[in-house]
């Protein structure tokens, strides 16, 4: 019954919640975050950062068990089960490559690729700097490449589209779409070997998945918005042209209370009053939660977690989010 089997999944989140473990991969992991991963408003909402329990409760919808690993650092021997591959009725979303590391069994390099499945949707939000690595991240959390119907560069910058070769050299052929003002050689490979769309404005590359459309310069950049039953979720690559202006894109495009903005926000070399500006800006827009990492830099991360408190999430690879659907979905 679609009722008892969201009621159970929801008790089982915030048990997941409330123990302040979170990860893509096991329900036990020896990361440890440095801020406790908590609802900011227990209103029963459906947002967790969590994955299924190791002991799903009778009817839950998520059967899926998950090993628990009892040595810190242990690599994953096999592939297990993820939210990636969850029912269709949920959204996920799951950090694939990140130069922040979560979960020790996700490998680490500098680049950002996270994976959305809205629906039916299987589509990938850059694809992180080097093929193996993605593949080998894809392989641990049990993403198969030729699932993958689309891709969304960011923008150019190598450690968002290196990992793209892999994934057509896996045999992968999504329909990529790029920022129109990509350059015209790569735009051309990518044409020979799958389908390539340019965006100029916003527009839905996928039911309920929404590119702000190109924004910037040098490079011109677009962000991902998901429709969620918790309100918009952006998604940055590097925010070359700024999070808290492609955050508000978003909400411009999709309408709708922005219930997270995770991704890169490009403020590794950014000064304390700028790093100030854009907490102002994010809480100016209503943006409910963060989850920021790649390029965000350490001392921003650290004002974030001071200023949302238990709603800065603590991501990095291998993290991963289960939403419910818009409800019109
Ligand atoms: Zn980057
Ligand atoms: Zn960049």
């Amino acid at each position: 019954m679609e009722g008892s089997k969201g009621s159970s999944l929801l008790a089982m989140a915030w048990r997941t919640i409330a123990a302040g473990i979170v990860c893509a991969v096991c329900a036990g992991c020896a990361h440890t975050p440095s801020a406790a991963v908590s609802p900011a408003t227990p209103t029963g909402r459906a947002m967790v950062v969590a994955t299924p329990s190791a002991e799903p409760e009778p009817g839950a919808g998520l059967a899926i068990a998950l090993p628990t690993p009892t040595v810190p650092g242990a690599a994953l021997a096999t592939a297990q089960p993820t939210p990636a591959m969850l029912p269709d009725e949920w959204v996920t979303i799951t950090i694939l490559y990140d130069n922040v590391p979560f979960h020790q069994g996700i490998q680490t390099a500098w680049g950002y690729a996270c994976l959305v499945r809205a629906g039916e949707t299987v589509l990938l939000f850059d694809t992180g700097g080097d093929p193996e690595l993605l593949l080998a991240n894809m392989a641990t959390l049990g993403v198969e490449p030729k699932a993958i119907d689309a891709v969304v560069l960011s923008h150019e910058h190598l450690d968002h589209s290196g990992g793209l070769a892999g994934l057509i050299a896996a045999g992968a052929r999504p329909t990529v779409y790029v920022p129109a003002a990509f350059p015209d050689g790569l735009k051309a490979n990518l044409a020979s070997q799958t389908v390539l769309v340019e965006v100029a404005g916003a527009m839905e590359v996928a039911p309920g998945v929404w590119s702000t459309g190109q924004m910037g310069t040098s490079p011109d950049e677009q962000a991902l918005a998901v429709r969620t039953g918790e309100g918009v979720v952006v998604i940055t690559g590097c925010a070359h042209p700024g999070v808290v202006t492609m955050a508000r894109a978003a909400q411009q495009a999709v309408g709708g209370d922005l219930a997270l903005v995770m991704g890169g926000f490009h403020l590794e070399d950014a000064g304390e009053a700028e790093i100030e500006r854009t907490i102002e800006g994010l809480r100016a827009l209503g943006v409910q939660r963060v989850a920021p990492s790649h390029c965000t830099g350490d001392r921003a991360r650290q004002l974030l977690a001071e200023e949302f408190g238990d709603a800065c999430l603590q991501a990095g690879a291998g993290w991963s989010m289960v939403l419910g659907l818009p409800p019109d979905a």
